[in-house]
């Protein structure tokens, strides 16, 4: 038989990370001790009481049987009384907030609610790769927003060719950023909230990392005046509370836009683990204390890494949020020939910047979701190897 796959994986763009992938499996074979700062993925556990929360809630045979597609009702206001007391932002629990399988399953689907062939989605670049991905899957058609150095990462809006905004349907935007670890401000969403009703086109805001931050809080895009006519916020409780095994997400705002979410969902999955959805309200409502830590050990870590980094000769700006640094490769190199050059002359391993998208390049991502000790090595190995 012949297996031919359909159009929408085949037209999927080049998985940019093969090569880095195989050379670190080269490099291993041989016997290195790698330092995989390439993973954005929480090296410690989720905290004991969310994971006694579900022990008991697993046991309660109430919970073994479907759910409902949008949430568990005392998830959904858990996520409502979140919102006011973290961002004074109001819900209604009942039509302004969905539950999510981790919330890269709603950014993957939100497309498909919105989406139709011939339309254009605002996308930025470099980014994380699932909203460009989302959009094919939809027939849809990416605009990439370039984010570049000069403009603080964030996207000029005013470039955007009025045609373009004319065909767009979503406008994905992510702060605290992944992968350049940006913030936006009030100023900022305020013009998205312009354009969006200029063009008619729905706001998704990525939060992911919001709670991932070493100044002041950042704030949720849905703070602004407006923001609630023209979009959602995702939201996920992988990095904040190292859930990232456990899929557990949700998507808040505009009702139109979360009702069209809901509709898919309906259509496609059942729903979250209502044990899961009682474990989140746990971390949501529960003690605090520990997410405190977390964020006072990410930035340890980002200190070491900043330091050394920098006195290796590095021009590379200190993270405010997220556990990700964005690091300018050192000219004439590119994304992936510095990568591998990191990977092969001090066994470090560093994400190229272009696999986020063509706007990354000229830079490598490092995540922080190692040990301080193993940081302090990789960053001893840089200096000692002399790179440029
Ligand atoms: C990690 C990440 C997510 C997704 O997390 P889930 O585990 O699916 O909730 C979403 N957006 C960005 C930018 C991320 O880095």
């Amino acid at each position: 038989m012949d297996i031919r796959l359909a159009q929408r994986i085949a037209q999927l763009p080049p998985y940019l990370f093969a090569e880095i992938d195989r050379a670190k499996k080269e490099v291993r074979a041989r016997g290195v001790d790698l330092i995989d700062l390439g993973i954005g993925d929480p090296d410690t556990p989720t905290f004991p009481h969310i994971v006694r929360k579900m022990q008991e809630a697993a046991e309660n045979p109430a919970y073994h049987r479907y759910p409902s597609y949008e949430g568990l009702p005392a998830f959904r206001q858990s996520v409502a009384r979140w919102y006011r007391s973290r961002f004074g932002v109001a819900l209604d629990p009942d039509t302004e907030v969905v539950s999510l399988i981790g919330s890269k399953e709603g950014i993957a689907h939100i497309s498909l609610a919105f989406t139709d062939p011939g339309d254009v989605n605002l996308v930025p670049s470099p980014g994380y790769p699932v909203y460009n991905i989302g959009t094919l899957f939809a027939g849809g058609t990416p605009y990439f927003l370039p984010l570049t150095r000069e403009s603080g990462f964030l996207p000029d809006l005013d470039a955007i060719p009025n045609d373009v905004a004319k065909r767009a349907k979503l406008l994905f935007l992510n702060y605290p950023n992944n992968p350049t670890a940006a913030v936006a401000g009030r100023e900022f969403y305020e013009r998205v909230v312009a354009f969006a009703r200029r063009h008619n086109v729905i706001v998704c805001h990525d939060a992911a990392y919001s709670e991932i931050y070493f100044g002041g809080p950042p704030m949720s895009f849905l703070e602004v005046d407006g923001a609630k006519d023209v979009g959602i916020e995702f939201h996920s409780l992988s990095k904040t509370y190292n859930m990232t095994g456990w899929r557990i997400g949700f998507a808040v705002g505009n009702a139109g836009v979360i009702g069209g979410l809901g509709k898919i969902k309906t259509n496609v999955d059942s729903g979250l683990f209502e044990a899961i959805q009682i474990a989140g309200i746990e971390a949501l409502e529960g003690d605090q204390a520990p997410q405190a830590a977390l964020r006072e050990m990410y930035r340890a870590r980002r200190d070491v890494l900043i330091g050394g980094l920098r006195s290796a000769g590095f021009d590379v700006v200190a993270p405010e949020a997220t556990f990700y640094v964005w690091i300018p490769v050192p000219a004439p190199h590119t994304s992936s020939a510095f990568a591998k050059l990191l990977l092969e002359k001090v066994g470090v391993v560093a994400t190229p910047g272009n696999g986020f998208g063509e706007a990354g390049e000229g830079y490598v991502r490092m995540t922080l979701c190692l040990p301080e000790g193993r940081l302090q090595e990789a960053v001893e190995r840089i200096r000692g190897a002399k790179l440029f």
